[in-house]
């Protein structure tokens, strides 16, 4: 039995000598035509390829990164695991990259770089970060890091999951019924959900509305999950006050798009978080020694909840 590799060449050599180093009786195969698809048990890969039927004794099936919704969980053989990219690199790179939006918004960042274009040196209002309530959308893996990095600049931290959690200093809410609550308190709202059924456009007008005047967004979720046109109609009435964004819908976003130059967003191309070779080959194997050992993958996903 063997692991197939299908992604880039610069991380395929890390992960090779990973697995050489310590899996060496699992053979590592990064061209599926040099090898029987019947011999396939691990695959890694990005999005999964069309004829995924040939790897009948296929056990895992590892997204290359920590998102899942690229795959169609539908299509995937249901007796397949599907996990995602739980590891060190993607969660240090996600907590720096919150904890830059997060200031950048706090620190009035994009109304400082509009002056700065226009010349003009003026103070702006200037907020306490405990009067802050930074609230992060999804409490898992990633949303759990970043409140622990934020919490020694001293933001009182809130957190919202679909299932009810406790968490020391972090003020919870959970469901549907209790989003109005955890938003009613948020001045600076983080965006780390998956891209679900439920979660697909959960940042709408309807949403901005119930956020405090003057709050920002820091969205590094999905594109999807963010309705463009009300976030500029939120920034353009003052309502929200600014927004760093990560991911938009499409991506690559098209020259004309009107979020490139709105004064309020700074944007990234989806840069917050990236799969690091050596942590990540790290994860896989420890992964796969888990399953030999009969426990569940870290990362396992919940085909149901489709995260
Ligand atoms: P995770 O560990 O699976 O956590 C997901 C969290 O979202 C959980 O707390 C979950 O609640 C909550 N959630 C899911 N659906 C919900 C719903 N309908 N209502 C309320 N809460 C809901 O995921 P993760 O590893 O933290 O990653 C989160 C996402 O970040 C990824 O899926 C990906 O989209 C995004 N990401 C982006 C980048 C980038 O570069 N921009 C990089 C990596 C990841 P429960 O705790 O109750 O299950």
């Amino acid at each position: 039995m063997a692991f197939l590799f299908n992604s880039d060449a610069e991380r395929a050599k890390i992960f090779a000598a990973a697995f050489a180093r310590e899996l060496p009786a699992l053979p590592f195969v990064t061209n599926p035509a040099e090898i029987d698809p019947a011999q396939v048990k691990y695959l890694i890969t990005w999005t999964a390829p069309a004829d995924i039927d040939r790897y009948r004794n296929l056990e895992i099936l590892f997204s290359i990164g920590a998102g899942v919704d690229q795959f169609s969980l539908a299509a995937l053989p249901q007796k397949v695991k599907l996990v995602r990219m739980v590891e060190d690199g993607i969660t240090r790179m996600m907590q720096e990259y919150v904890t830059l939006g997060v200031l950048a918004l706090h620190r009035d960042l994009t109304g400082y770089l509009q002056q700065q274009r226009a010349g003009k040196w003026a103070s702006r209002p200037i907020h306490q970060a405990p009067d802050r309530q930074v609230g992060v959308l999804g409490l898992g893996n990633l949303g759990l890091a970043v409140l622990e990095r934020l919490r020694p600049f001293g933001f009182p931290l809130r957190g919202w999951s679909r299932s009810p959690r406790q968490l020391d200093g972090v003020a919870c809410y959970h469901g549907e019924e209790q989003l109005p609550a955890f938003l009613a308190g948020t001045d600076i709202l983080v965006c780390l959900l998956p891209l679900t059924a439920e979660t697909r456009g959960i940042l709408n007008a309807d949403l901005f509305r119930m956020l405090p005047q003057g709050a920002g967004l820091v969205h590094a979720g999905r594109g999807q999950q963010l309705d463009t046109e009300a976030l500029i109609e939120a920034l353009d009435s003052g309502h929200l006050s600014g927004a760093v964004l990560d991911v938009t819908d499409p991506e690559p976003l098209p020259s004309d798009h009107p979020l490139w130059h709105h004064p309020g967003i700074i944007l990234t191309p989806h840069i917050a978080s990236v799969t690091q070779p050596e942590t990540a080959a790290h994860t896989v194997i420890a992964n796969i020694r888990r399953h030999e050992a009969g426990l569940d993958p870290v990362g396992l996903v919940d085909r149901g909840r489709g995260y």
